[in-house]
């Protein structure tokens, strides 16, 4: 069965609707038919300021969304990032092999440090597709499903293995990217121009999977629209009834165009009144589920324990061959 790995970062206290459905969603599915490796990505949410009394318990509240959204710990392997040493081992050959101007020139990169100020961007953050790149490549990884934003990345990790290949013999599948493309991306519902995201996006432009249906429902009714009264997709002149739309659409799998003719003659405050119902209804259950896992933390832990236990088997052939290729001395 192919392989597929994903993960998501740690970096707040909830998942937001664009990791939803851009990722957690998607794997789901892929349960069925693939091997499925999924991570909290803790050692990639440490590339921006953490707070350390919060980042243990963000890595829970991660790992019982991805529960609660329905990964499955028996058919999947979930685990942490940083519970498997493999992935930082696997990512220092890699920097050994990556050019400065071709990390560089990850957009990524240019927007979070340009946040932060050039000073105050760390070499982590610079090396975050590495990483990245070692995530996918320490599981010989057929599949990556992940959001538009992440395929820059996935070249990398595509370009980095064809050239560790070609350097020191076959070691790697080339993965692909699965992206959803348009469906998939949730944009920020103050600023809909920006993606959704949990470490830039304003208070009241992110939709998160933990809070109380009331208070999602309340943003999404202040959510920015755009001149003109006409409900129709247009993401150049009407950005924030588009990605209304889009939200829509992705929840409940209809066509953008029969959400339009539905609201057809209707006001923008009508789409908003739907779309925080079909909000609540997806996001309710995982809610109540992540919540009810979080009352028993130490069963939580024992699940990414032997996440961790079955990422480690599935990895450690990996990164010895490729020490041995590299030409470093076996312990003996
Ligand atoms: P951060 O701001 O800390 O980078 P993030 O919100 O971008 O957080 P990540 O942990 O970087 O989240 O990304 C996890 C996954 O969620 C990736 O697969 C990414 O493509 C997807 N994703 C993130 N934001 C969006 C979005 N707005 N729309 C669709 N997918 C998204
Ligand atoms: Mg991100």
């Amino acid at each position: 069965r192919p392989r597929v790995v994903s993960g998501v970062q740690p970096s707040a206290d909830s998942l937001h609707l664009g990791n939803y459905v851009g990722a957690v969603r998607n794997w789901v599915d892929m349960q069925n038919d693939n091997e499925c490796v999924f991570f909290v990505a803790d050692l990639h949410a440490v590339t921006t300021d953490q707070d350390p009394a919060t980042l243990a318990q963000r890595t829970r509240v991660t790992a019982a969304q991805y529960i609660a959204a329905g990964i499955d710990p028996e058919r999947s392997t979930l685990l942490v990032q940083s519970h498997v040493p493999e992935h930082a081992q696997l990512a220092w050959a890699l920097n050994c092999i990556t050019g400065f101007g071709e990390a560089s020139r990850m957009t990524q990169f240019k927007d979070k440090s340009a946040k932060q100020g050039a000073e105050n961007a760390t070499v982590g953050l610079f090396a975050y597709p590495v990483l990245m790149a070692a995530d996918i490549l320490i599981y010989q990884a057929h599949q990556v499903p992940v959001g538009e934003d992440q395929r820059q990345h996935l070249e990398l990790t595509r370009n980095l293995a064809q050239r560790f290949n070609a350097r020191y013999g076959d070691t790697f599948v080339v993965p692909e990217a699965k992206i959803l493309a348009e469906s998939a991306k949730v944009y920020d519902l103050q600023n809909p121009t920006a993606k959704m995201s949990k470490s830039a996006a304003a208070e009241n432009g992110l939709l998160r999977l933990l809070d109380p249906a009331k208070k999602n429902a309340k943003k999404i009714k202040s959510a920015v629209t755009d001149d003109g009264t006409e409900i129709r997709f247009d993401r150049e002149a009407k950005p924030g009834i588009s990605n209304l739309l889009t939200i829509h659409s992705a929840l409940t799998g209809r066509p953008v165009d029969e959400i339009v003719a539905e609201y057809e003659g209707r006001m923008y405050g009508h789409l908003k009144v739907g779309l925080a119902e079909v909000v609540t209804e997806t996001l309710e259950p995982i809610r109540s589920r992540a919540l009810e896992l979080l009352d028993d933390p130490a069963e939580l832990d024992r699940m990414l324990a032997r996440g961790a236990e079955k990422g480690r088997e599935l990895s450690v052939a990996t990164l010895a061959a490729v020490y041995d290729r590299m030409g470093f001395l076996s312990r003996a």
